[in-house]
C-alpha cells in the first residue's frame, strides 16, 4: 500500500489548482454576487480537459481516472463552490450517465460536446413533488403509435446547469403502472428543440453562480434513438449515476474545507487580539489542530473511494492500466 499520487495524477493536480487560482479565484465573489454562470471560464476549464476529465479522447475527455477526477473537482471547489459543482455536474451526473450506459453513437453525438466543453450537460431526476422518493415522479415520455418518438411532458425542479445546458438527461415514466424500479426510463434532451422550456431560477443562498432551475416539457417529441438503456432501466441508471456522483460531491467538500482552513490560517497570523497575533493562542491552535485531522481523515476517505469507483470501471470496460491514453490532446495541453 503507498499513499503517494502518481506522476499523471500530481500533473492533472497542479493542472487544476493553477487553473483554479489563476482563472477563477479572481472572478469568484463577482459571479457569486451576480449570480450569472461563468461561461468563459468553464469553456476554458473544458479546453484544459476538466469537463469531461474520465472520459476517454475518443469521446472529447482527458482520459484521466477517477482519483484525478477527484483532485479536479477539489482544487475548482476550493476556488469555488460553484464552478465545483459546474464541473461535478457535468463530468459525474451527465458524463458518467452516457459514460457508462450509452451507445458509440449516442456517445459522439451527445457526450463528445459536453465532455470537451463546448456544451454544457445536465441531470434531470427531481420534481417539485419528488425528490429522495423518486417513485412519486409524474414526468411522462409516451411512445409514438409508429415506436419512431415519445412525447414527453414533464417539470422537473432544481436542474443545475439548467438554464444554460445544451444537452440534459432526463428522467420520465413510460410505465407508470410498473413498479418503481422498472417505470422510468432515461434520454437525452437537446435544449434547443420545441417544447422545453427553462422555468424559475432559485435564487440560492450560496453556490449562485452554478445556475439552478426549473424545466418544463409540453408535448416534447423526442426522437426514440434518444432513449439510454432500455424502457424501464432509468430508475437503476439514475441510482448508478448518483452513487458514482457521490465521489465528486465528497471532493467539493474536501475542497471547500480546505480552502476555509487556509483562509482561517491566514487570518490568525493578521488578526491581532490582546497584544498578541490570535495565533499564538493556544485555544486557537487547537481548533487548527482538530480542523487538519477532519480535514486530512476526509482525504483518505474520498481518494479510498475514488480509488475503488475506478477500479470498478476498470473492470466494467475491461481497461488494464490507469493510463488509459497517453496522447491524449488534453493530456498533452496539461504538460505543455
Ligand atoms: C443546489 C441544488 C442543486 C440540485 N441539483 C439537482 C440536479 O442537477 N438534478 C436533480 O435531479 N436534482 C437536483 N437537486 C435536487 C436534489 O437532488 C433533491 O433536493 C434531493 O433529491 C432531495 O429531495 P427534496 O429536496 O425533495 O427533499 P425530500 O426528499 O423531500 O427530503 C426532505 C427531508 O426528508 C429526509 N428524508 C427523505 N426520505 C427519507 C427517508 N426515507 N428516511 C429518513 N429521512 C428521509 C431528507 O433527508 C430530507 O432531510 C438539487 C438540489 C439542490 C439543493
Amino acid at each position: 500500500m503507498h499513499f503517494q499520487l502518481n506522476e499523471e495524477q500530481q500533473m492533472i493536480q497542479a493542472a487544476a489548482r493553477e487553473f483554479a487560482q489563476n482563472e477563477i479565484v479572481p472572478i469568484a465573489a463577482q459571479f457569486d454576487a451576480s449570480g450569472e454562470f461563468p461561461l468563459e471560464t468553464i469553456r476554458k476549464a473544458g479546453e484544459l480537459g476538466f469537463m469531461g476529465v474520465e472520459v476517454p479522447e475518443e469521446y472529447g475527455g482527458a482520459a484521466f481516472d477517477t482519483i484525478g477526477y477527484a483532485l479536479v473537482v477539489a482544487e475548482i471547489s476550493a476556488a469555488d463552490a460553484a464552478h465545483g459543482t459546474i464541473v461535478s455536474v457535468n463530468n459525474s451526473l451527465f458524463g458518467n450517465s452516457l459514460l457508462d450506459f450509452a451507445t458509440h453513437e449516442q456517445k459522439q453525438r451527445f457526450l463528445e460536446p459536453v465532455a470537451s466543453g463546448q456544451a454544457i450537460g445536465a441531470y434531470a431526476l427531481t420534481e417539485p413533488q419528488s425528490g429522495s422518493d423518486v417513485s412519486m415522479m409524474r414526468g411522462r415520455a409516451e411512445l409514438s403509435a409508429d415506436g419512431s418518438y415519445y412525447t414527453i411532458n414533464a417539470r422537473k425542479a432544481w436542474i443545475s446547469s439548467g438554464p444554460v445546458a445544451k444537452y440534459i438527461v432526463l428522467f420520465v415514466k413510460t410505465d407508470p403502472d410498473a413498479a418503481a424500479s422498472s417505470s422510468i426510463s432515461v434520454f437525452v434532451i437537446d435544449t434547443d428543440e420545441p417544447g422545453f422550456r427553462c422555468g424559475k431560477t432559485e435564487p440560492k443562498l450560496g453556490i449562485r453562480a452554478s445556475a439552478t432551475c426549473e424545466i418544463e416539457f409540453s408535448d416534447y417529441r423526442c426522437p426514440v434513438e434518444n432513449r439510454i438503456g432500455k424502457e424501464g432501466e432509468g430508475f437503476r441508471i439514475a441510482m448508478s449515476v448518483l452513487d458514482a456522483g457521490r465521489v465528486g460531491i465528497a471532493a467539493q467538500a474536501l475542497g471547500i474545507a480546505e480552502a476555509a482552513y487556509g483562509a482561517a490560517i491566514e487570518y490568525s497570523r493578521e488578526r491581532q487580539a490582546f497584544g498578541a497575533r490570535i495565533g499564538t493562542f493556544q485555544a486557537i491552535q487547537s481548533k487548527f489542530a482538530d480542523m487538519k485531522v477532519r480535514i486530512e481523515a476526509s482525504r483518505l476517505l474520498v481518494m479510498q473511494a475514488a480509488w475503488q469507483k475506478w477500479n470498478a470501471k476498470r473492470r466494467a470496460h475491461g481497461i488494464r492500466s490507469t493510463v488509459v491514453s497517453q496522447n491524449c490532446t488534453h493530456r498533452r495541453r496539461l504538460c505543455s
